[in-house]
């Protein structure tokens, strides 16, 4: 996944323009620019790859999530319906702007569960946020008919599936809103940067506002532009956009050696008759960026996470244990701990989440997913394959 290892001579023609000027800011200075807009560019480029009508690119992936939020009028109060299954990202984005992250069961896809989300909605809920981890999908079309029948915004979290499809559209522009992140570990990564598809004049309009402080971005004179409403600093740097425009264009080279890598790690792995695979639905194509499988049972899991490490294989994750990206280790949301008070409404809402979800934890706890690197020769792949089997069956 990791867009840094095929750095070379595109990204860095890219930065030299913007260095060679001086304007690391996406807006004015236009006397300098020498018609270097690197912002602009990426987000041309990213309405293009995700046929989109447009894109809004900004700080990082978690500003995507709350400029979308915003654009949806998602204030004080109101529910947003995520899974117990993503980054911390998700509820950091919800809280930041007023309103409630609700957790929902995810199933052998490891991303939302539609029954659960239909079981999950109440008259306060505004917004669903499906998270599509690891390189698959939720089952979008049965999410879009819920959203349909209770007028509800449907947000995609793409940040980690960036060049999947669905039903032939490119995975975040199948929602209302989609989002990316650009940062460090991500398939296309320039340091740090996120951006936003949408296909409504509306919300890109808001979008283009907000994240930059509410300015209208009419005339050439920022300081005698106006403010229709409150924003915030969430702009993208020139120099990180110019590297983001490189990487965006290697997307298809990158998703199809994740594919070749992918492909010959699963073909070795399921001759074992108790390794399954995560469900993809039905007119999803994955990105390839990880690959997921299940064991039998928790313990076998565990077991073969380790067993994996003494094999060195490296880049596995049993996610089930993990800090980040799972519900039972994100005590900080569980236990309101934040710095600021939370409104009492928060309070109240965030008590929603004090609860167990058995489904959640029976796939999580049997599941693995391992990282899909860009680096690796067929060789390479070949003999990890051989390890990974190995291992797999040291434990069964
Ligand atoms: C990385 C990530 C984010 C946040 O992106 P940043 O750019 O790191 O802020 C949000 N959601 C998911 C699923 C991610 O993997």
């Amino acid at each position: 996944m990791p867009g840094f290892e095929i750095f070379g001579d595109e990204e860095k023609k890219e930065v030299q323009d913007v260095l060679d000027n001086g304007v690391l800011m996406r807006y004015g200075f236009d006397p300098m620019r020498n018609g270097h807009h690197k912002a602009l560019e990426l987000e041309k480029d990213l309405a293009d790859r995700m046929q989109t009508k447009y894109a809004q690119v900004v700080s990082s992936g978690t500003a995507a999530l709350t400029v979308a939020l915003a654009c949806a009028e998602i204030g004080s109060g109101d529910e947003v319906i995520m899974p117990t299954f993503t980054f911390v990202a998700s509820f950091e984005a919800i809280l930041s702007v007023g309103a409630v992250p609700v957790l929902c069961d995810i199933d052998d896809t490891l991303t939302l569960d539609p029954k659960a989300v239909e079981a999950t909605i109440t008259t306060k809920t505004k917004a669903i946020m499906p998270v599509h981890m690891c390189g698959s999908m939720a089952d979008l079309s049965a999410l879009k008919a819920i959203c349909e029948k209770h007028n509800l915004i449907l947000l995609e979290d793409a940040c980690q599936a960036i060049g999947g499809t669905y039903d032939n559209k490119p995975l975040g522009s199948y929602g209302d809103l989609g989002c990316f992140s650009f940062d460090f570990v991500k398939t296309v990564t320039c340091g740090e940067g996120g951006g936003i598809v949408t296909n409504s004049k509306k919300f890109a309009d808001r979008a283009h506002k907000y994240q930059d402080h509410g300015h209208d971005h009419v005339g050439n004179d920022r300081g005698a532009e106006s403010h229709p409403f409150l924003g915030y600093n969430y702009r993208l740097s020139e120099l990180n956009a110019a590297v983001g425009i490189a990487q965006l264009r290697k997307l298809d080279h990158t998703i199809s050696v994740q594919e070749r890598n992918y492909t010959i790690l699963r073909n070795a792995l399921k001759t074992i008759p108790e390794v399954t695979f995560r469900r993809v639905p039905v007119g999803g194509v994955e990105s390839y960026a990880f690959l997921t499988l299940f064991l039998p049972s928790e313990d076998l899991a565990r077991n073969t996470h380790k067993a994996l490490g003494n094999y060195g294989v490296d880049a596995c994750f049993y996610w089930y244990d993990n800090n980040w990206h799972y519900y039972k280790k994100w005590e900080h949301l569980l236990d309101q701990k934040s710095l600021g008070k939370f409104s009492q409404e928060i309070q109240t809402g965030l008590q929603k989440n004090n609860k167990t979800f058995d489904a959640s934890d029976a796939w999580m706890g049997r599941s693995i997913s391992c990282l899909i690197k860009l680096g690796w020769s067929e060789t390479e792949v070949n003999e990890r394959a051989s390890k990974m089997v190995e291992a797999i069956k040291s434990v069964l």
